[in-house]
């Protein structure tokens, strides 16, 4: 029972993580766009965050594929992921809200762009990514299945690695001692550590 339980709970978060979303989608695409810096590696890593959060949860929830690597949760375990997947959906909505019209999917900086340093951006720059990190490690104690449970931290440890140095190379072009003061006094994705 915990098997499906597992999956149901991934799925609604995801769902929930959709749903955040929406909204922040809306305002983004009415907002006019002033330097794209999206290039063909950019949509390779959202394929690669598609795949590990959503491919491999729905081939192994829908099909016999990659059964040997699947394994019971128990109960501590779902109660446990459960709580990271709720405290990353808070993380995931408070950063859309602070970064507000400033929000991009993609490398992109907008029409009247300025630099948010308060909310959830005080301590750390990227707390969308570490939102999604949490979100990707409460992904791999819910699942019931090794490969689909680990391959949300791995698809999006790829984009993570490979977006957040021309992130903040645009975020300094953009910005210059402003975001590098900023830098100075903050982490990446872990208050206080990295
Ligand atoms: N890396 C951030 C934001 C992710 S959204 C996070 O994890 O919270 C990506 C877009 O947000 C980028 O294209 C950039 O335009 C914008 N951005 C990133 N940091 C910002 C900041 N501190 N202030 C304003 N915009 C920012």
């Amino acid at each position: 029972m915990n098997t499906w339980l597992g999956y149901l709970v991934y799925f609604g978060g995801f769902f929930v993580l959709i749903l955040l979303r929406a909204p922040h989608e809306k305002v983004s695409k009415a907002t006019p766009i002033r330097e794209n810096r999206m290039g063909f590696l950019e949509r390779l890593l959202f394929a690669s965050v598609g795949i590990g959060m959503l491919f491999f949860p729905i081939l192994t929830a829908s099909s016999n594929w990659l059964v040997e690597f699947d394994h019971s949760i128990p109960i501590w375990a779902l109660i446990t992921g459960t709580s990271v997947l709720a405290y990353s959906l808070w993380l995931f909505h408070r950063s859309h809200v602070d970064l507000g019209r400033n929000w991009s999917p993609t490398l992109q900086v907008r029409e009247g762009h300025t630099l948010v340093s308060h909310g959830v951006y005080q301590s750390i720059r990227h707390p969308m990514y570490t939102a999604i990190f949490l979100f990707s490690i409460g992904q791999l104690i819910v699942l019931p299945n090794w490969i689909s449970g680990i391959a949300g931290f791995v698809g999006f440890g790829l984009m993570f690695v490979l977006r957040v140095s021309s992130e903040e190379k645009m975020m300094r072009d953009q910005f210059g001692a402003q975001y590098l003061a900023y830098s100075q006094r903050t982490k990446r994705i872990v208050p206080g550590i990295w």
